[in-house]
C-alpha cells in the first residue's frame, strides 16, 4: 500500500481515546485502565507509521541502508553518544571515533585517556567512561559480537533500559520499543496521556509496546525517533503531515502542544565557586585531573575552589594553586555553567608566571595551542575562554570553537 492509501486508511480509523489521569476525576481501576490502553492502542495503525518511514526516514550515518545489515557497534556508539545531544553535534564526533577505532575490539584497546580526549566537547563524562569499560566488557565477555539479548545488554556498563531496546530492536530486530524523550512526547500525545512526566513513564512505554508490528520493530523503533525529530515537535508539530494525523487523540482535541504534560521542575540549588588560570611565558596553561569519582570524574580542569550553595568569595585565594610568586587578579564577569542538577557560577583569577615557573604537584602545564586534545569539560572551556577572552581580546578564539 502507498503511503498515501495508507494514511487514507488511517484517516477512517476514530481518534484514540483519551487516558485520564491516574488519581483524581475519571480515575479508572487497573483492569480498566489497562483496556482503555487496549481500546486506544488498537485504534492506532503502526503500519501506517512503517509506510511514512519507508518514504521519509533520515538519512543518518549509523544508520543501515535499506537492504544493509545493521551494525552492532555502530548502533550502540550512536546511541551513546546522542543521549542528550543533537544530531549535528554527534555526527563529526562519530565519524572521528569510527576512523580512530572502526571496531568495538580496536575501542577496546584504546587508552582511556584517549577515548575520554576524544569525547571532550560531548559533555556527560560518565558515558565516555562507561563507553570505554563497555567496548572491553563486549571485547572480553561476549568475544566482540553485541548480545543479542535485553538482559544481557543491560548487564553491559552505560547500558540501560533505553540503550539496550535500542540495539535490540535497531540491530538485532527484536521486539523492544526505546522509549527517549521524543518518543515519549508522540505517545502522549497520541494518546493524549493525562499523566504528569516523570510518573507517566511506565505508563507511556505500556503503550509504545502496544503498538509493536509483528515485523519490522527496528524499523519502528526508527519510524518513532523520526517522527518525534521531525514533525511531532514540541512547538508546532507539523500534524498535517503525520501518517497518524487522524487518529491522534490530541490533535483530535486541539490542544497536541500541551503534551506531554509534566510536573514542574525543581532547579537545584545554584552553587559558586572559584577558577584559577595560570599563563606562563611560554604559552601554556596549568591544568590537573579531576578525581577517578564524581562530577566530571578524570576530565582536565584548571585549579579551582569547592563548588558549593555558600561560597564565600573573599576566601576564594585559600582555593589557589602552590605557585610561587603568582600573582592573582580576579577578572570581571563569571562563568555560568548549567550541570543538570544545579546551575554554577564561577569567578575566574587569572596570574603571569614565568617561563621557569613549575606546576604543583599533580598537576602541569599544557601550551594553549594543545588544549583542544584535552579532555576538557565544557564548563573548564568556558572559564579559559573567559580568562584567554580578557587576556588577549579574543586571540585565543580557534581552540575554543572546537
Ligand atoms: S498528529 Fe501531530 S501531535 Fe499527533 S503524533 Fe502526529 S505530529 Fe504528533
Amino acid at each position: 500500500m502507498t503511503v498515501a492509501a495508507r494514511t487514507q486508511a488511517t484517516k477512517k480509523i476514530a481518534p484514540a481515546v483519551t487516558l485520564p489521569r491516574k488519581r483524581g476525576r475519571g480515575k479508572l481501576g487497573q483492569g480498566g485502565r489497562e483496556r482503555a490502553v487496549l481500546e486506544a492502542s488498537a485504534q492506532i495503525d503502526s503500519e501506517a507509521l512503517l509506510a511514512w518511514y519507508d518514504g521519509h526516514a533520515r538519512v543518518l550515518p549509523w544508520r543501515a541502508r535499506r537492504g544493509e545489515r545493521p551494525d552492532p557497534y555502530k548502533v550502540w556508539l550512536s546511541e551513546i553518544m546522542l543521549q542528550q545531544t543533537t544530531v549535528k553535534t554527534v555526527a563529526p564526533y562519530y565519524a572521528r571515533f569510527l576512523k580512530r577505532w572502526p571496531t568495538v575490539e580496536a575501542l577496546a584497546q584504546a587508552e582511556r585517556d584517549d577515548v575520554l580526549r576524544a569525547w571532550a566537547g560531548l559533555g556527560y563524562y560518565a558515558r565516555a567512561r562507561n563507553l570505554h569499560a563497555c567496548a572491553r566488557a563486549v571485547a572480553e565477555r561476549h568475544g566482540g559480537i553485541f548480545p543479542d539479548t535485553l538482559d544481557a545488554l543491560r548487564a553491559l556498563p552505560g547500558i540501560g533500559d533505553y540503550t539496550a531496546a535500542a540495539v535490540a530492536a535497531i540491530a538485532y530486530d527484536m521486539p523492544a520499543v526505546p522509549v527517549d524523550g521524543n518518543v515519549e512526547r508522540v505517545m502522549a500525545r497520541l494518546f493524549a496521556v493525562e499523566d504528569e512526566l516523570p510518573a507517566a513513564k511506565g505508563e507511556i512505554k505500556r503503550l509504545a509496546h502496544a503498538l509493536l508490528p509483528a515485523r519490522r520493530s527496528g524499523d519502528f523503533a526508527q519510524a518513532l525517533m523520526d517522527l518525534g525529530a521531525t514533525h511531532c515537535s514540541p512547538r508546532r508539530p507539523a500534524c498535517a503531515l503525520c501518517p497518524w494525523t487522524a487518529c491522534c487523540a490530541a490533535r483530535g482535541r486541539g490542544d497536541q502542544e500541551t503534551f506531554p504534560r509534566k510536573a514542574p521542575k525543581r532547579e537545584g540549588k545554584p552553587r559558586r565557586g572559584a577558577a584559577f588560570v595560570a599563563l606562563r611565558a611560554d604559552g601554556r596553561i596549568l591544568v590537573q585531573q579531576r578525581p577517578d569519582k564524581g562530577l566530571l570524574a578524570s576530565m582536565t580542569e584548571v585549579p579551582g575552589s569547592e563548588w558549593s550553595h555558600d561560597f564565600d568569595d573573599r576566601r576564594a585565594l585559600r582555593a589557589s594553586p602552590h605557585l610561587s610568586g603568582a600573582k592573582w587578579r580576579r577578572l570581571p564577569g563569571a562563568v555560568s555553567h548549567v550541570f543538570t542538577h544545579f546551575p554554577l557560577k564561577l569567578t575566574v583569577y587569572l596570574a603571569h608566571l614565568p617561563k621557569a615557573a613549575r606546576a604543583p604537584h599533580g598537576a602541569r602545564w599544557v601550551k594553549i595551542a594543545d588544549l583542544p586534545g584535552e579532555a576538557l569539560p565544557k564548563v573548564m572551556r568556558k572559564v579559559i575562554a573567559h580568562a584567554l577572552g580578557e587576556e588577549q581580546g579574543g586571540h585565543h578564539a580557534k581552540w575554543r570553537r572546537r
